[in-house]
């Protein structure tokens, strides 16, 4: 699956809430974790953000919208980060994800709390 144009068509649908990002700056890959990480979000530096998703969630048994809603966490904590009031999973990311989720008609669980311990960003 390309991940890359899956990752802008989410960025480009949920740009109006919050903080807006540079869709189209934004790298990404799928990365076999050997532990439970659902995803990533990583910046280097304000130009180079980065996505990383399991690939175990690229099987075909996994439903698409789980991995949006991977993807809508990740892209949330990028907008946190650029926002430069990163809470970590906090009520603000909450609101964020939130907000980004019902833009694109996701039920929000991946901004739930039960993701904690599973994803894991690396900020700065
Ligand atoms: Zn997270």
């Amino acid at each position: 699956m390309a991940l890359q144009t899956l990752i802008l068509y989410m960025c480009l649908a949920t740009n109006g809430v919050d903080e807006p990002l540079n869709c189209t700056e934004i790298n990404s890959a799928w990365v076999p974790f050997e532990n439970k990480t659902l995803g990533a979000a990583i910046n280097f530096n304000p130009h180079d953000l980065t996505i990383l998703i399991n690939k175990k969630l690229a099987h075909p048994e996994i439903p698409l919208e789980y991995l949006l809603g991977v993807i809508t966490h990740e892209l949330a904590h990028l907008k946190s980060f650029k926002s430069g009031t990163s809470d970590g999973h906090g009520p603000r990311f909450v609101s964020t994800c939130m907000k980004m989720s019902t833009a694109i008609g996701l039920d929000g669980r991946s901004c739930a709390a039960v993701y904690k311990d599973k994803t894991e960003p690396t900020s700065q």
